[in-house]
């Protein structure tokens, strides 16, 4: 295409909410044959809310109590639902210190000469905590979509959470218009099988990579490339910036974080992944004006 329809290009993408940051984007839009999707923030609003609260000893308010003590130190979208939970119900959170971060994995800290620790079932069963007590309540809430996190003193388990976010509204058609071009359409989630299996069945994905370490992201883009696809990421997340990178075309949602903005050629200010399929349409029509 030449330098003057690609300025149209760009323009018209503008007009869509599409801001196209680096020049050669809007050319390789076009040719893209997979589009891999992030979960949290991209698939779905990125607002989680707690739903489920179940204690072994069936004290709840004790349970939202440790959860939000241990989530108050953390910048995660699951931390935030569990703090403003405990906020909404006048719970105070317990009084942590040592707080730890693990990535994909959940977040520890010391209480009352414990060890706490919330998160994952793959994360709690390495430390040696048997959760079988709750595979029930586990169950059901990965079943609604929902995120389980366990929670744990030293070895005992005391509890699960279960935290949930809404797809957004117009998710679904956006994924069949992809689909209807032609693309291959790909979803990874740090989450659980179960919980990604909920969500992708809503919006019509059948490819799906779960529990994907944060680290494995980039990887899962490079193994693709090298499969032969033309890929696309987007994502929101600190976590898809390196993935966001390695892609031919890497999306960032607007209201994502700004390492995501910045490690991706495209931007989509209305947060929609309909922005995705305009940015391809109006790639081949651009590339297709001049031959
Ligand atoms: P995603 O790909 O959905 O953004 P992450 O890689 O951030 O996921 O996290 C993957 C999983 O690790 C979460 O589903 C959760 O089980 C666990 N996890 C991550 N951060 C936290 C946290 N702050 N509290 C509890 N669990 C967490
Ligand atoms: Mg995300």
């Amino acid at each position: 295409a030449t330098p003057m329809s690609v300025m149209v290009g760009v323009g018209k993408a503008a007009e869509y909410g599409v801001l196209i940051r680096q020049g050669d984007a809007l050319q390789n839009a076009g040719k893209l044959d997979l589009v891999i999707l992030d979960k949290t923030g991209t698939i779905t609003e990125g607002h989680p809310a707690v739903t489920d609260l179940e204690a072994c000893q069936g004290d709840e308010s004790q349970l939202l109590a440790l959860a939000a003590g241990l989530e108050r130190h953390s910048e995660h979208p699951l931390a935030e639902a569990i703090v403003a939970r405990a906020d909404a119900d006048r719970v105070v959170p317990a009084n942590v210190s040592g707080f730890e971060a693990s990535s994909g994995k959940g977040v520890s800290g010391q209480f009352e000469g414990a060890t706490l620790r919330l998160g994952n079932r793959r994360w709690l069963e390495q430390q040696g905590v048997d959760l079988s007590p709750l595979a029930e309540a586990e169950r059901r809430i990965s079943a609604n979509a929902g995120t389980p996190l366990f929670l744990a003193r030293d070895q005992q388990v005391l509890g699960v959470l279960g935290v949930a976010d809404a797809i957004k509204a117009d998710s679904r058609e956006a994924i069949q218009r992809l689909h209807d071009a032609g693309i291959r359409v790909m979803m990874v989630t740090g989450d659980v099988e179960a919980t990604a299996n909920a969500i992708a069945s809503q919006v019509g994905i059948d490819d799906i990579r779960s529990e994907v370490l944060p680290e494995d992201k980039a990887g899962i883009v490079t193994d693709m490339s090298r499969q032969g696809f033309r890929v696309a990421m987007v994502g929101d997340g600190i976590n898809d910036a390196p993935a966001l990178a390695a892609a031919d075309v890497g999306f960032a949602i607007g209201t994502g974080t700004d390492v995501a903005i910045e490690s991706a050629a495209i931007t989509l200010m209305r947060g929609s992944l309909h922005g995705v399929a305009d940015a391809i349409e109006i790639s081949r029509a651009t590339v297709r004006n001049i031959h």
